[in-house]
């Protein structure tokens, strides 16, 4: 079979939503439209310059099941969990991190003259690695290995492989791909995307066309593929930025409960016990 082209089989159209102690955001996957994509779970986008859509943060919270990518655009989150361990993401930042069998944490944005801007996106861990021991990478911007194509294409590598570069989350049960692509006007990328992996564009700024449609996403949208080997993007007359995510679905039931996410019912109402009785954190993090 020959290669082929992603055709896009749906533009959402992020929806707002009001979260932690009373953050403002557009989410578009985890709504009652878009349950989930397996194995992603959620995706939301934050941006704003007024501090009343952010400052409140996301207080003391429990996570257990998943993984939480937090990709910061601009300004800062102040992140510390219950174990003590801290630290700060802004711009270019990114924290990817394994809840594992439970971490209780609070991410705060910090006002700051530009505001916040970002993205968090929730991917679904495999039965066998929800109890697993929780675990962090912070990624400082400048660690994260760029690309450039010839038309002036920036790519940058997450997760996975691009043009024989790879990024440094590797070896997670879904073989995440990430990259954050930034696409001047009239621009064009095309990036290999494995065949039967669920796969996305998130576009937060200008305007991109893809495959071979002609009529250009605006941002904020959420882009979901059909099945193919490559996706292939161009900007608009403004360029364009987005994410592009793939990862292979799990294919397993799935119980969500907030911020946890396990197979069975039976599972949520264990999490809920083990917080009740001061239970829930079973293992220190490690980082990655
Ligand atoms: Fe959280």
């Amino acid at each position: 079979m020959s290669p082929s082209s992603r055709r896009v089989a749906q533009v959402v159209t992020p929806e707002p939503v009001v979260e932690g102690a009373g953050v403002h955001l557009r989410r578009s996957i985890g709504t009652p439209r878009l349950d989930h994509l397996d194995p992603f779970l959620l995706l939301d986008h934050f941006e704003s310059v007024s501090p009343a859509d952010y400052e409140a943060g996301f207080p003391y919270h429990p996570h257990r099941g998943i993984e939480t990518v937090t990709i910061v655009r601009k300004g800062e989150i102040r992140h510390r969990d219950s174990l003590g361990h801290r630290g700060s993401i802004g711009g270019g930042d990114i924290q990817w991190m394994t809840s594992g069998s439970g971490i209780l944490h609070e991410e705060m944005p910090q006002v700051r003259p530009e505001g916040i801007g970002g993205l968090q996106l929730w991917l679904n861990l495999p039965a066998r690695e929800k109890m697993s021991r929780p675990k962090y990478r912070d990624l400082q911007g400048e660690q994260l290995t760029e690309t450039q194509t010839k038309d002036g294409a920036r790519i940058r590598v997450i997760a996975g492989e691009t043009a024989g570069l790879v990024g440094p989350v590797e070896g997670l049960a879904v073989a995440p791909k990430f990259v954050d692509v930034t696409l001047p006007p009239g621009s064009t990328i095309r990036e290999v995307v494995p065949r039967g992996h669920a796969a996305f564009a998130y576009v937060d700024h200008g305007e991109v066309s893809f495959g071979s449609s002609r009529a250009p996403v605006r941002a904020p949208a959420l882009v979901i593929f059909d099945d193919g080997d490559t996706v292939e993007a161009s900007a608009g007359p403004g360029g364009g930025r987005f994410l592009l995510a793939a990862a292979r679905p799990l294919g397993e039931p799935i119980a969500r409960h907030g911020p946890f996410v396990m197979n069975t019912r039976a599972e949520i109402e264990q999490a809920l016990q083990d917080l009740r009785v001061g239970h829930f954190i079973r293992d220190e993090p490690r980082d990655g």
